[in-house]
């Protein structure tokens, strides 16, 4: 079976574009704790209605309630996956690699990046709740501007896709990710890429990686 993958990036490093290339291509399952926490946010759960500032301010949820969501979310026996978004510090990469993965075979991915690229990235980006596809008005716009090439849905601009958030987010995610990458170096899981080329290259790396 092919190892579980732990894909670690700043938000607009393309990793869930990138996860869902590899979903189509392969037997992969995504996960992703953002798109998990938008699902009860949509919901109007208690989980939803309590992470909903937290998440439209850029900040992190609680690693508690992040852990739970995750574990009630993944069948690790029946399923190979790509986690997205989580772990997002060190405290919760612990957490999924001796409370959830537990000596399952897996591989971290980073998609490194430079931040100058991502504001760009981010702030042009567009997405489609129901197909989960992922647009940007400049380097890969819908053929009908504001639709879905696939559902032909209206396209959405994320609550949290602002510049100001971005910033934000920005810094979270330089501020933590150190220790995490060292974890997985120091285990000699991590496998890092340059995120910065065109989707294409990146994902014919990403296959090499994942053979
Ligand atoms: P994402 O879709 O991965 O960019 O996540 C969007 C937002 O959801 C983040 O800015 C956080 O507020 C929250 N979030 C997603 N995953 C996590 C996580 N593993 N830990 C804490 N907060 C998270």
């Amino acid at each position: 079976m092919a190892a579980q993958l732990i894909f670690l990036g700043a938000p607009g490093s393309g990793k869930g574009t990138q996860a869902n290339k590899l979903v189509e291509a392969t037997s992969y399952s995504h996960i992703s704790t953002g798109d998990l926490l938008r699902e009860e946010i949509g919901k109007g759960t208690e989980l939803g209605n309590r992470v909903k500032s937290i998440m439209d301010e850029g900040k992190l949820v609680d690693d508690q309630t992040m852990l739970e969501l995750l574990k009630a979310n993944c069948d690790l026996d029946s399923k190979t996956y790509i986690f997205d978004g989580f772990p997002r510090n060190i405290e919760q990469t612990e957490a999924l690699h001796s409370s959830v993965l537990n000596g399952i075979d897996s591989k971290a991915v980073y998609f490194k990046i430079n931040p100058e690229v991502i504001v760009e990235r981010i702030t042009n980006r567009r997405i489609a709740k129901g197909s989960g596809q992922i647009y940007n008005l400049i380097t890969k716009p819908p053929r009908v501007p504001g639709k879905c090439d696939i559902s032909g849905e209206d396209l959405i601009q994320r609550k949290d896709d602002n510049e100001e958030t971005v910033r934000t987010r920005l810094k979270v995610f330089a501020d933590a990710i150190e220790p995490v990458l060292g974890f997985y170096r120091e285990k000699g899981m991590l496998v890092e890429i340059d995120a910065g080329r065109s989707s294409e290259e990146v994902f014919n790396t990403l296959i090499e990686v994942t053979k």
